[in-house]
């Protein structure tokens, strides 16, 4: 078999060779087309994938709400030993809502959400989007400064937070403290009924910053478009039963989140939140019997370093950084035949564009992140926007419905990374600044960047920013 591999691969150079000297010494090789129509087709047409039909368009609100009269009485949310049913968590978000249109909210509004992991910080999310916002997740453990950075960039109507964490929150935002007695009372007095605020599915859902090369951080815009594209091709991924009780482990500030949270809770399953994934290995920190956990491999590796686990899910979800096949082999031998994924994506192309499930049999020194998932088209490019062959490094290039609307308030960043595609009618395509290839079996497998971006731990930075933040102070010349 590797004999057969290796003629084809072998018939494929000298097959381009031949087409290379075919132009004569005029044509530039630049211009040379090394792909015949066959292999073109399939890079471009079969593997890249199929653009989402019109009809599953829908909205975060309108999805959760379906659920809702789906379930009502099942339990929606666990938390620090408080639970919610649907209708219950329903009730409490509608009534945040309406408070929050009262306050201005409203499409293209941004509301920014700072509080403590737990129920009311999922009821404070699903809140914001019924009132037709966008939320700007804010994770109180992050550095002021950085919280600061993004409140005065997204210039959030309101802020919704608690207490305990309003500390962190600029004084200049105008604050809704949940736990204050005053809005406790006006909660109190407001109806759970369903709003019906007109959210369209071309609205902003969330806003999430990550980190910018040149020194600032900057916020992706993506709409409920696209947060239900995701969620459709989730639920049917997921939705059998691997959703019935998700741990959500996440920051909010990452898109990981909106998989564990949102997933489950627009097909009927159950999200109990924890503070992090370390809740994996600590009996006392989850009640439930969790069917599928998600987080970043290297913290994966980390919890199941210790042996064993307080959980028996039955699917592992493993995105945000390469994954490698120890790490896969460490999680196959605490947890005996889990089903693993590798899941890609960057936050501009709304949490996940590929996926790969590994089978039964041991997973190969590269572990691939698959074929791109319902409604997103993946290609691998040159430097000329031209399909590169099987088995080459290239860019890859995402397009599809899952495309954020752009990065917030940065028109000229957003033309840079967002550009025209040659390959669908007024399509965009999303330059992801991963190096990967197409192996034999149509599946993408990734291979690094095309800039210095790294990841750690999941922590997506540019050593840019570091570089201009650290230059700036007075005593530095130069950075480097
Ligand atoms: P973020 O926007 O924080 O999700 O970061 C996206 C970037 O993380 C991608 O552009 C990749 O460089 C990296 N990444 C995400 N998932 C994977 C994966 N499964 N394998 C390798 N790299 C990944
Ligand atoms: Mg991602």
């Amino acid at each position: 078999a590797v004999g057969v591999l290796v003629r084809t691969a072998v018939e494929g150079v000298v097959s381009a060779l031949e087409v290379a000297l075919d132009g004569g010494p005029q044509v530039p090789l630049s211009a040379v087309e090394v792909l015949d129509e066959v292999e073109r087709r399939r890079v471009l047409s079969e593997w890249a994938g199929v653009a989402a039909a019109e009809a599953e368009v829908s909205t975060l609100p309108e999805l959760f709400e379906a659920q809702v009269v789906r379930s009502p009485q099942a339990p929606a949310v666990v938390s620090g030993g408080v639970e919610l049913s649907y209708a219950e968590l329903d009730a409490r978000a509608n009534r945040l809502a309406r408070l929050l249109v009262g306050r201005g909210v409203g499409p293209e509004s941004v509301v920014a959400v700072a509080l403590e992991r737990g129920v009311e910080s999922v009821v404070a999310l699903l809140a914001v989007v019924k009132a037709g916002g966008a939320y700007l997740p804010v994770d109180p453990g992050y550095p002021v400064e950085r919280i600061a950075f993004m409140l005065a960039d997204a210039v959030p109507v309101a802020v919704v937070t608690s207490r305990a964490v309003a500390g962190v929150i600029p004084g200049e935002v105008p604050a809704v403290v949940l736990d204050e007695p005053s809005v406790v009372e006006e909660l109190a007095g407001l109806s759970g009924a369903p709003l019906g605020v007109g959210v369209l599915p071309s609205h902003p859902a969330y806003v999430i910053y990550t980190s910018g090369s040149t020194g600032r951080p900057k916020g992706v815009v993506v709409e409920h478009r696209s947060v239900a594209g995701l969620l459709g091709w989730a639920g049917v991924e997921f939705g059998g039963g691997d959703f019935a009780r998700v741990l959500v482990s996440t920051s909010f500030n990452f898109d990981v989140s909106v998989f564990e949270l949102f997933g489950p809770l627009v097909s009927g399953g159950c999200v109990e939140v924890v503070k992090d994934l370390l809740a994996l290995a600590d009996p006392d920190a989850v009640v439930g019997e969790v069917s599928l956990v998600s987080g970043v491999p290297s913290a994966f590796a980390q919890v199941v370093a210790g042996g064993s686990l307080a959980v028996e899910p039955g699917v592992v979800v493993l995105a945000g950084e390469a994954l490698t096949a120890d790490t896969v082999a460490g999680i196959r031998a605490v947890l005996p035949g889990v089903r693993v994924a590798n899941i890609y994506g960057p936050t501009e192309a709304t949490v996940y564009a590929t996926a790969w499930f590994a089978g039964e049999d041991e997973v190969g020194a590269v572990v691939p992140i698959g074929r791109p998932v319902a409604g997103t088209r993946a290609f691998v490019l040159d430097g000329r926007l031209r399909p590169v062959p099987v088995g080459v490094a290239g860019e890859l290039y995402l397009a599809g419905s899952g495309l954020a609307r752009g990065y917030l308030g940065r028109a000229g960043l957003s033309a840079e990374r967002f550009v025209a595609s040659p390959y669908g009618t007024g399509e965009r395509l999303y330059r992801t600044g991963d190096v990967v290839r197409w192996n034999a079996r149509g599946e993408v497998e990734y291979l690094g960047r095309a800039d210095e971006q790294v990841k750690i731990r999941g922590f997506r930075i540019e050593p840019g920013e570091v570089q201009s933040v650290i230059a700036a102070h007075s005593g530095v010349a130069q950075a480097a």
